[in-house]
């Protein structure tokens, strides 16, 4: 009886975290002859998004997802989003082809500099409007890609500042240009990020992606929410179906140990 009682505790708990929690994915190239650390097959892509339709997911749009959860408004079970960084042809060509067929929607991060001198791989200005057209939103993955924590050999604490917040503002501004829309979200190159940047998110009124596992909850951390990575062994099944099933804990308290 006291056995029966604990598993039902749990059952509860799990369905109230259930309604508070969501899954990222994180992809970069959907293609067989693109760099394997990077990549997914788009045969393995298919079965990702077959798993999640026939397991009865909900894709819904990365912003909406976050701003419930921030809102602490509940979300349906099983809630998943799908977000493409560097905004590689693939994208276009492979996944969106997918996605559109099923009404689902995903956000594509664009680094403008690759973008605008048409690097090849990389979606182009016209191209990221069709993937508006095709259920995309579009997010700012800085101007050129840079390890932005890192400042260069002599720069003073001031000139790191600027030259970051430049570049943040660079890419905002020309992606705001080009595709007529207002950027509402960041993802970190590389998953890098320190203090001065999420600072620097939160005065564009941005939301931050990390590329560090998890799922996201109502009490995650909005300037540097949680992704799923989904390349390599992580993109495997097995691996896949574990992700998208994780939940997020809701943490009260967070008490930092005193390091002596
Ligand atoms: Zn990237």
């Amino acid at each position: 009886m006291k056995l029966i009682l604990i598993v039902m505790i749990m059952i509860f708990n799990v369905s109230a975290y259930a309604n508070s929690s969501a899954s990222i994915l994180l992809y970069h190239h959907v293609s067989d002859t693109t760099p394997k650390s990077t990549s997914i097959s788009p045969k393995l892509f298919k079965q990702h998004l077959k798993y999640l339709e026939d397991n009865h997911f909900n894709v819904l749009p990365l912003e909406q997802i976050i701003s419930s959860l921030k809102n602490k408004e509940k979300l349906p079970n099983k809630t998943v989003a799908i977000t493409f960084d560097d905004a590689y042809k693939s994208v276009l060509y492979e996944a969106a082809v997918l996605l559109e067929k099923k009404s689902w929607p995903f956000s594509v991060f664009v680094n403008a500099q690759a973008t605008s001198a048409k690097y090849k791989n990389y979606l182009s200005w016209n191209e990221l409007k069709t993937i508006i057209k095709k259920g995309g939103t579009i997010g700012s993955h800085s101007y050129d890609h840079a390890h932005l924590v890192r400042k260069l050999k002599n720069e003073s604490n001031k000139d790191y500042e600027n030259r970051i917040y430049n570049n943040l503002k660079k890419d905002r501004d020309i992606i705001e240009n080009k595709l007529d829309i207002k950027v509402k979200m960041f993802a970190y190159p590389y998953g890098e990020y320190n203090d001065f940047l999420k600072k620097t998110l939160k005065s564009f009124s941005y939301y931050g992606l990390g590329q560090q596992s998890g799922a996201v909850g109502q009490s995650s951390d909005f300037l540097a929410i949680p992704r799923f990575p989904m390349a390599m062994n992580y993109a495997k099944m097995n691996n896949f179906i574990t992700r998208v099933n994780t939940l997020a804990f809701d943490i009260k308290n967070v008490n930092k140990a005193k390091v002596f």
